[in-house]
């Protein structure tokens, strides 16, 4: 069995990514298949952290927003992620996987609050951790939270699961010439001007020397071959 090349990654799943094929909110069937792959990685001794997106549910900047005061929608955001990682924690457990949820907003009830030392010490003990409530801050993504948590616990990577299997030249909904980078770097993503991450998730991963892999969550085996260091999605290297 080849071993990782990563010790420790820093996951980040959209919301939109539990969603599946509905409209809205979390399909359990797609969520039992992203625990197994979350298990495919887990299985070779990876510590994982995991930061989740709400988007399936509420977003800020959303249309139902819309109208509403910014931070006031922005809560409402967070505590989508705290929805959809109290699912992810339940569909874990329902695969046998021990996993813990942080928040970054305190609601002790429900969720032990965000204490990186704790979050680190679960990882070394072999169990996932799940961030929730992005950055606790309105104005921030989900994106952003994944790059401050990924430093702050000294993951080796950033691993952005989305719906396209990387980045393009283009948008290849739009334009069937465009071709996907196996590899770029930090300054040729930016002097092309390509989306990877919001600019905050960016600027953060690109000061804090983190790469970021762009890869799809819907192709099965894909997070364990980025994660054996195999050519899969794009790698954005500083
Ligand atoms: N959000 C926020 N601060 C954060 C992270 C998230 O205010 O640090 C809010 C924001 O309204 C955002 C929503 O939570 O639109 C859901 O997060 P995001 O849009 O990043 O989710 P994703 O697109 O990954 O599903």
């Amino acid at each position: 069995m080849s071993a990782p090349r990563y010790k420790r990654i820093l996951l980040k799943l959209s919301g939109e990514a539990l969603m599946g094929a509905d409209a809205y909110g979390i399909n359990r069937q797609t969520i039992s298949e992203i625990v197994e792959e979350i298990r495919s990685v887990t299985d070779l001794g990876v510590q994982v952290g995991i930061v989740i997106g709400g988007g399936n549910i509420f977003r800020g900047v959303a249309p139902a927003a819309t109208g509403m005061d910014r931070a006031q929608a922005d809560y409402m955001g967070m505590l989508a992620t705290v929805m959809n990682s109290l699912a992810l924690q339940d569909a874990m457990r329902a695969a046998g996987l021990v996993s813990r949820v942080q928040s970054a907003l305190n609601i002790e009830q429900v969720v032990e609050p965000y204490i990186r030392g704790k979050a680190i010490r679960y990882l070394e003990q072999g169990r996932t951790v799940i961030f929730a409530a992005g950055t606790g801050n309105p104005f921030f993504t989900t994106d952003t939270a994944a790059a401050l948590r990924g430093a702050e616990i000294g993951a080796e990577i950033v691993l952005k699961a989305t719906k396209v299997d990387g980045i393009y030249t283009a948008d290849p909904k739009k334009d069937p010439s465009a071709t996907r980078f196996d590899k770029i770097s930090f300054d040729e993503a930016i002097s092309r001007n390509l989306a990877v991450m919001d600019a905050t998730a960016f600027a953060l991963c690109r000061d804090q020397q983190l790469p970021i892999n762009v890869f799809s969550i819907f192709k099965r085996g894909a997070l364990k071959r980025v994660v054996l260091g195999e050519n899969e999605g794009t790698l954005v290297y500083c």
